[in-house]
């Protein structure tokens, strides 16, 4: 058992955040003794030109919404207020550079995420800064499993972790179709977020709201 402190990034685009993040997070906690989790909404992801992604601010707020009432988690604006693409690689520098240099920083996010690590900006770099915590989906492919651990170099396959989170049958990209299409998205998503959601009218969803017209209207910012 090492002495030194040990903390959770999580990463992710969370359009939106949902409790099979959360379980993640959680279960990346427990399993590595971290003393905190922060998670960081991607700001502006370079590998998402072909799909229109939230605003940043709605994907921080909501983020921020879900994890208020799990004292480890925190939530860093460190992507949203960086501007151009968004970089694992100086992110994880920017934490480091706060931190003491023998504490342990773990990344965590989705193994499908986790399969492309070689393709990111400055991969060694990443893996010489931080480990990594790849969670996978119930009935993730033993196949898929093997072909991450090969895109790993051999040198850093210890650096490389996966964690089975049962919750992550929840998917973001479900959540968003249940919306449009007018499904209920309960209990997939904390209740804060869900309001959010029907409040903001995010994904085609039919936008819940008071009075629409009036002098105050086009006053705040959807
Ligand atoms: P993505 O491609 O949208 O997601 C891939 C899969 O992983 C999806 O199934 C997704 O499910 C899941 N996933 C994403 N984040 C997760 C998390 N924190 N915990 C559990 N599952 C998660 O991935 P992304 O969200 O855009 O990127 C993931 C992270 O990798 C971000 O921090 C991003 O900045 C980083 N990244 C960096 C670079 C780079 O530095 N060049 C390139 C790519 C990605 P849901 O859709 O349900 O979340």
């Amino acid at each position: 058992m090492h002495g030194s402190r040990a903390i959770g990034v999580m990463g992710g685009t969370f359009d939106p955040i949902h409790y099979g993040h959360l379980v993640a997070a959680e279960a990346a906690r427990t399993c590595f003794g971290l003393s905190e989790v922060i998670f960081v909404p991607s700001g502006n992801p370079p590998h998402k030109a072909d799909r229109s992604v939230s605003t940043p601010e709605h994907r921080f707020l909501m983020t921020v919404l879900a994890t208020t009432t799990n004292p480890y988690f925190r939530v860093s604006r460190v992507e949203i207020d960086r501007p151009g693409p968004s970089y694992t690689v100086d992110t994880i520098e920017a934490l480091r550079e706060r931190l003491e240099a023998d504490a342990r920083v773990y990344f965590i996010t989705g193994a499908d995420a986790v399969m492309e690590l070689m393709t990111w900006n400055r991969p060694e770099a990443i893996l010489q800064m931080c480990e990594l915590i790849a969670a996978t989906r119930p009935g993730y492919p033993p196949a898929d499993i093997r072909r991450l651990r090969k895109a790993i170099p051999e040198a850093n396959a210890k650096r490389v972790h996966t964690i089975e989170v049962p919750a992550l049958a929840i998917s973001s990209s479900d959540i968003r179709a249940r919306v449009a299409q007018g499904k209920p998205i309960k209990y997939l998503v904390p209740e804060t977020v869900e309001h959010y959601i029907l409040k903001s009218g995010l994904y085609g969803g039919q936008q819940v709201v008071g009075t629409g017209g009036g002098p105050l209207s086009g006053f705040w910012r959807r």
